[in-house]
This record gives C-alpha cells, structure tokens and sequence, in this order.
C-alpha cells in the first residue's frame, strides 16, 4: 500500500529534474527577426520599405540567413514576409506614410 504511494512521490519528484534537462540552444548569431505586428519608426529603412533590421539591401549578409529560414523572395530580393512587394508592410509615422501623397 505505501509502496504505491512512495512510487508516485518518485514520479513527482523526478519530473522537475528531467524538464530541467534540456539546456536552451546556444545562440551564435542574432535571431533572425520576422514581421512585426506594424512598422517600428525606431527600425525602418525609408528607402527600402522595410525594417531596418530586416532590410537584405542594406544588409546583404541578412540574405543567406533568410534564404536559409525559407524567407526569401528571390523575384524582389527581401525576406518574404516582409517583401515591399508581395507584403508590404505600412510605413511607421513619420516615414512618409499613408494618407497625403504631396508630391505631384
Ligand atoms: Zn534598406
Ligand atoms: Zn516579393
């Protein structure tokens, strides 16, 4: 009867330890980053229409990476998801954004 109980307490006791276990990967670069929920004025590259932080013109070495991660539109050139062509990300405030077009 004790014998049960004493097994479950074993149980118990020796999960912690096992979920410990797994050490988290070791990062040797800078995660890619990914689409932001809106554009960050902070981290935009007016030029390009994207994030600074994701822009593979400014930062050509970005390219291998996103090819790698299978985010990469060849036909434009920028990561996928956040390619100014295929999808378009809305410039941050202050970038010339969206509403008035004054140059005509
Ligand atoms: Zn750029
Ligand atoms: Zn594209």
């Amino acid at each position: 009867m004790t014998i049960q109980r004493l097994f479950v307490v074993a149980l118990l006791a020796g999960l912690p330890a096992a979920a410990c276990d797994k050490a988290p990967p070791a990062a040797e670069a800078a995660p890619l980053a990914t689409r932001p929920d809106k554009a960050d004025p902070k981290d935009w590259c007016a030029p390009h229409n994207v994030p600074e932080s994701m822009c593979t013109q400014c930062n050509p070495e970005l390219v291998d990476r996103y090819k790698a991660a299978g985010d990469f539109c060849t036909a434009h050139g920028y990561p996928e998801s956040v390619c100014p062509q295929c999808h378009p990300l809305e410039p941050p405030e202050g970038h010339g954004g969206h509403g008035h077009e004054e140059h005509k």
